[in-house]
Formats: C-alpha cells, structure tokens, sequence
C-alpha cells in the first residue's frame, strides 16, 4: 500500500465548484484538489438558484467543502427582497460558515447601486447575527463598498476582501475594518500591480483563493480554473514574501480558520 504524506494543507476560500464550468468532472476536479493537499474549499453563494447544488455538494465532500450563503451584488435585481428573504431563512434553518458573497459591484450594471448597498449592508447585519465572517465581492465600487463598511465597522466585524485588487492604501483601509485580503490568481498577472506592494502586508492578513472557474493564474490565465491551481498562487506569494511555500500554507490556512472557525 502507498502511504501519501500530506506535508502541507492549503485552503481555497473562495471557489465556485458549483459552477456549470465543472458540469462534467466536478467529481476529479475536486479529487485533484484534494490529492494535491487542498483539503479545505469555502463556497460562496450566488443566488438561490445555485443553493441545491451546494448541498449537493456539500454531501458529497462533507470534510471539504464548506458553505458560505448570501445573495451576490451582480445579482440585486427586482426581486432582491425575495432573494434576501431565502437568505434570511437558510441561516433560520442551518449553519453556514461566512455570510458571502456580498457587497458593490458596479462594473456591469450601476443602475441598482442603491439596492446593492441595501442588501450589502443587511446581509452584515445578518453576519453580525450569527457571528460570522463576511466574504466580500467588491469590483469598480471601493467607495460604495467602504461607505456600508464605515457604517458597520467594529468588533462584531470580520471577514475577507475577495480578489482583492486594490492599492495599498485600500489595502490597509479593508483590514483595519477587520478584514483579510484574498489573494488570487491576479497576483501572477503580468500587469496584477499587486504583487508590487504585497510584501508590505503582513502575512497574517493574507488568504488563499481561486475565484474558480474565473480568473486562473498564469500560465492558465484565460483558462479555466479550479482549487488545485492554488498552488501556484501559494508559490507565487512564497516568492513575493521570501517565505518557503509550506509556511505560507501554514499561515494562510491558519487565517482562514480564524474566519471560517473550521
Ligand atoms: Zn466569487
């Protein structure tokens, strides 16, 4: 019999393994995560359309993948109040793990703004009910996103910046609200910019993730992605930071528990 060391546990916190993407072999995409020592995948929520799949999931990998539950910023349409209602009943119902994704996005659509920091700001609400960490989408909107988050901040407050893509100064603006920066597959971008003022971070500060099936790390940019390409991100940040691979599996996987509390 092989006996399979696992020296090193990294943790995906944000990948949409419910994706059609992964339609036909989520099964090895997952498998081959998990072989590569990506023991640990946070799911974050979309909508209420995506929810039986979830838990399909969630059934089928319970010491995994673990769920997030919250209404996405792109998809605040008219019938929001609907959609934060089903929210507010699957946290009435059972436990999730981060209230997510939640938070501005104006780069498709900036015509329910309003809305958007409604249900933003209600769903932290919802986070601070249950104690939870928030997971934050934020794309074309740092302001908008900051004014709902100045108005909420405090103890009760946490959470993660997902795909973070600002400079430094929003950097540190996000984790004195008391937030982790999620760094992704951007971070081996020729032009990602944020690779230039990482190592100014603290390593405490800093999560894993994918973003899957989006935004794959170089040399798959373009490509789809999925939670074993986690490595290379955890490569990229050891050469960044100066610190060999296993340590920052080591600390970021650590991180991700102080938000997830798994
Ligand atoms: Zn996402």
């Amino acid at each position: 019999m092989r006996t399979i060391i696992k020296y090193m546990i990294l943790t995906d916190t944000h990948t949409h393994l419910y994706s059609e993407e992964f339609d036909q072999d989520r099964t090895e995409v997952i498998q081959r995560a998990i072989d590569k020592g990506i023991t640990r995948m946070f799911i974050p929520a979309i909508d209420s359309n995506y929810v039986h799949k979830m838990y399909d999931l969630e059934r089928q990998f319970p010491e995994n993948v673990f769920l997030m539950m919250g209404l996405h910023p792109t998809y605040v349409k008219e019938n929001y109040l609907e959609e934060l209602a089903k929210v507010e009943e699957a946290f009435a119902q059972r436990k999730f793990c981060a209230v997510g994704e939640i938070g501005v996005d104006l780069y498709w659509d900036k015509s329910f703004l309003k809305q958007q920091q409604y249900a933003f700001q209600h769903q932290i609400q919802l986070a601070k009910k249950y104690q939870l960490g928030i997971n934050i989408h934020c794309r074309d909107a740092f302001e908008e996103t900051f004014e709902v988050l100045e108005s909420e901040k405090g103890a009760e407050l946490f959470g993660i910046f997902h795909c973070f893509s600002g400079d430094l100064e929003q950097a540190k603006r996000a984790i004195s609200m008391g937030m982790k920066l999620g760094i992704g597959g951007v971070a081996t971008f020729k032009n990602g910019k944020i690779d230039q003022f990482l190592n100014e971070i603290d390593l405490q500060h800093i999560v894993l993730e994918t973003d899957s099936p989006y935004l794959a790390p170089a040399p798959f940019r373009g490509k789809r992605n999925e939670s074993s390409y986690i490595q290379i991100v955890a490569e990229k940040l050891s050469e960044i930071y100066q610190v060999p691979v296993v340590e920052i599996a080591r600390i970021t996987t650590e991180n991700s528990k102080a938000i997830f509390g798994i």
